[in-house]
């Protein structure tokens, strides 16, 4: 049997876009993806994150004009990841591609990463050549975050790309089985491993309006993506505390032979420095711990990653979050059992 897989053609490719708040642009952007993807048996889905401006009744309006585009309302705004999550949940294609609404990522590069797929890629990833119309303080914030994400997490993340990405149906399904609640999509892609492939794109300016990250959730959003693909912040408490234990363990003979050497100093400045800097680092290694307690305990909680008000256009055999819906049984039924024994 020959390695090199057939050449494959997808019978549908799902698109999915999170949109929130995006009435200026949102009629341009389904223009241009729908005109991008026009070749192929088609079905976008744009994701209303609870947006508070006129975009829902916009995205209805265009639901009722073409039937291949699906809408999903979320009952708020629960953030760009599990929006995103949400439209891949909804997706029945057997090629999904993710997608900012915003026209930051060219729908026209999605021939070409479906081009790849019917090559055998199962994961495409869309590379930013440049970054246009960003300012100096994201691009180095971004680069530094990368950088930091790579050392740390055990996941090659290629530094630049986004969430704009294509995966075949079994890189999804894979992707969908992590329920985990802090997600970091773009890393995720990359754990379920599968055949990998970039394409390179420029990346325009936003069409309009303005960035949805502030700088508060970027800096969520990068502590999500390192607590949940790596333990060496919490691991680093160890060592730090290793090392200042091995030094104070070091210094005691050394400060017995200086006292009968008869040239100790009392020191009160190197006291207090000692003080201060092994109380600041036992408080750090506390709020590490907390940011992965706090974490737990989301997962533990086992909420939904969000919740659907209303469907437009919903396929008969549409999906909706089907694993998720099958784990909140499986927490019914434990929670009847606990009844049972407690009550
Ligand atoms: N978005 C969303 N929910 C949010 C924030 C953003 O659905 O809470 C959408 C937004 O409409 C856009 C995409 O996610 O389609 C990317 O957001 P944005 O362009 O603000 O992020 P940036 O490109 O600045 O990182
Ligand atoms: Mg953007």
């Amino acid at each position: 049997m020959s390695n090199a897989p057939a050449q494959r053609t997808p019978t549908l490719l799902s698109v999915v876009a999170p949109v929130y708040n995006e009435e200026e642009l949102i009629d341009a952007f389904v223009g241009r993806a729908t005109a991008a993807v026009a070749d192929f048996n088609f079905e976008l889905i744009l994701v209303n994150d609870g947006s508070a401006d006129s975009t829902p009744e916009k995205l209805d309006a265009i639901a009722d004009r073409d039937p291949r585009v699906r809408v999903v309302h979320l009952s708020r705004n629960f953030g760009h990841q599990a929006a995103l999550t949400a439209g891949l949940e909804h997706a029945i294609g057997d090629v999904v591609a993710m997608i900012d609404a915003d026209l930051q990522d060219p729908p026209e590069l999605i021939p070409e990463m479906v081009a790849r797929w019917c090559d055998g890629a199962d994961v495409v990833y869309a590379v930013r050549r440049q970054r246009e119309g960003e300012t100096a303080f994201k691009l180095g914030t971004a680069s530094l975050f990368y950088k930091l994400f790579r050392k740390l997490a055990q996941v090659d993340l290629e530094p630049n790309s986004g969430d704009f990405r294509l995966l075949d149906r079994k890189a999804l399904d894979a992707l969908l089985s992590m329920t985990e609640r802090s997600r970091f999509l773009r890393g995720m892609t990359v754990w379920v491993g599968f055949t990998q492939t970039a394409v390179s794109y420029e990346r325009d300016a936003r069409a309009a309006g303005e960035t949805k990250y502030t700088l508060r959730k970027m800096l969520r959003f990068s502590l999500d993506a390192i607590a949940s693909f790596s333990h060496l912040p919490l691991q680093l408490a160890t060592y730090v505390g290793l090392i200042s234990a091995g030094i104070a363990f070091i210094g005691i003979p050394v400060v017995v032979a200086l006292h009968f050497a008869g040239s100790y100093l009392p020191g009160f400045g190197s006291l207090t420095i000692a003080i201060l800097l092994l109380g600041g680092i036992q408080l750090i290694a506390l709020g590490v711990i907390g940011e992965y307690v706090g974490r737990i305990y989301d997962e533990v909680k086992h909420r939904p990653l969000y919740i659907v008000r209303d469907e437009r256009n919903r396929p008969t055999n549409g999906r909706g979050p089907l694993v998720r819906a099958g784990l909140s049984l499986q927490a019914a039924a434990v929670e009847e059992h606990v009844h049972e024994h407690v009550g």
